[in-house]
């Protein structure tokens, strides 16, 4: 076998970010290129290293112009099918309701549970692609997306399908997770075991079968569900061959870290009130923290997840839009880049890691996406900048010039 690679697309004459992770930093290679052979990189380095090809193959090549490479943005946590929105409801926090005000007098979630229930699927994709749109634009060729505006099954089972609708023109590769534990439905009130069952009993099994989920997640919170009744439904989802995620600590501290390391959930998210054991049974278990600024932002919070601690420990930290409609209407995963370093204390190679590499371990992928490495694939990002912490730095600028899905331009 001939030592020269083979490749039919080139990208030249800029620099790369690998975000490998043995790489150091952000993994710069100033006067770096990237070699692309068919779906898989195939060569990365720099460009005076560049071997000669092994034949003449139709090779296209990009001059980057002096721009900036970087893995395509990894999005691991939205809830970007929904219909409607909560703008009164934004009003009505402002006059000084809390959020949890709002949740317990029967608004919050279940607003856009009413919302979700009455529209088609044509709607759900309609309203989510625009979402989604406004998202790839600004680099991202990876995203998951979750269901759990529904709380019933053909609800679910139509946001699941919606989700994976967006993935298949191709531009975007999207993971699904089944979250029929998101809050309790008006009508289980007082019977919460009948609603876990029918999660459990139902929407699993059909999720399964239809192939429309990835993962399974539950909320678990005071507002939400207690440890044990999540723990019932990961534990449903992980017989039947989900991968498990769970939103923990984020209202109060109910060791939900500690329950998402325990099972092995390859991710536990939010984490604002997660307690120094929970940090250590992640560290041990390896569970990527997904940090979710947006949320942390839109809720003025004022209790940061533990990141000096998650830092020191060694724990892989995500960062992602959690894009929906109550606690984080926020479709810029650079306006969340930019937040987590301002407001969570993320430095900006953290926020773009947690984007790349992190947000691709977060869903199970870091062996095929979120760093620009020999055998991975070609998602890639181009950005029209000086140095990738400009990444996190610019507020409401979108320096985005091209997006690259397994090989082939999406937007340039
Ligand atoms: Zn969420």
């Amino acid at each position: 076998m001939s030592s020269s690679p083979r490749w039919d697309r080139l990208w030249r004459g800029g620099h790369v970010a690998t975000l490998a992770a043995g790489a150091g930093g952000y993994g710069e290679i100033r006067q770096g290129a990237l070699a692309a052979q068919g779906r898989k990189i195939v060569w990365v380095g720099r460009e005076r290293d560049l071997p000669a090809p092994a034949d003449d193959l139709a090779l296209e090549v990009v001059d980057l112009q002096g721009r900036w490479v970087t893995p395509g943005l990894v999005d691991c946590h939205t809830h970007l099918v929904f219909a409607g929105d909560r703008s009164g409801e934004f009003e009505a926090r402002l006059r000084g309701a809390t959020y949890e005000e709002i949740a317990r007098s029967g608004g919050g979630i279940r607003t856009t549970m009413l919302a979700t229930r009455e529209a088609s699927e044509e709607d759900l994709v309609r309203g989510a692609s625009r979402r989604l749109a406004e998202l790839r634009s600004e680099g991202v060729t990876t995203l998951e997306v979750k269901s759990g505006y529904g709380m019933e099954t053909d609800t679910e089972l139509r946001m699941l399908r919606a989700a994976r609708r967006l993935g298949t023109d191709h531009s975007v590769h999207v993971q699904t997770s089944l979250l029929g534990a998101h809050v309790l439905p008006p009508e289980f009130e007082g019977r919460r075991e009948a609603y876990l069952e029918l999660i459990r009993e139902e929407m699993i099994p059909l999720a399964v079968q239809e192939k429309l989920a990835d993962a399974v997640d539950a909320f678990c919170d005071e507002i939400a569900f207690t440890p044990a009744e999540c723990e019932s439904v990961l534990l449903a989802g992980r017989r039947a061959g989900l991968a498990l995620r769970l939103h923990a600590d984020q209202l109060s501290d109910q060791g939900g870290a500690t329950l998402a390391a325990r099972l092995g959930a390859r991710s536990a998210d939010h984490l604002e009130r997660t307690s120094p054991q929970g940090v250590a049974a992640m560290a041990a278990a390896g569970t990527v923290a997904v940090l979710l600024p947006g949320a942390f932002y839109f809720l003025k919070d004022d209790h940061p997840p533990p990141v000096p601690r998650f830092r020191d420990a060694g724990v892989p930290m995500a960062v992602a839009t959690d894009m929906n409609p109550g606690s984080s209407p926020v479709s810029s995963i650079l306006a969340v880049m930019n937040l987590g370093c301002l407001l969570l204390g993320l430095t900006p190679e953290e926020a773009l890691r947690g984007v790349t590499l992190n947000g691709a371990r977060a869903l199970g992928l870091g062996g095929s996406r979120g760093s620009l490495e020999r055998g991975k694939l070609a998602d890639l990002a181009i950005w029209e900048i000086d140095h990738p912490r400009e990444l996190s730095y610019w507020m409401g600028r979108n320096p985005c010039v091209g997006v690259v899905k397994a090989g082939e331009p999406t937007l340039s």
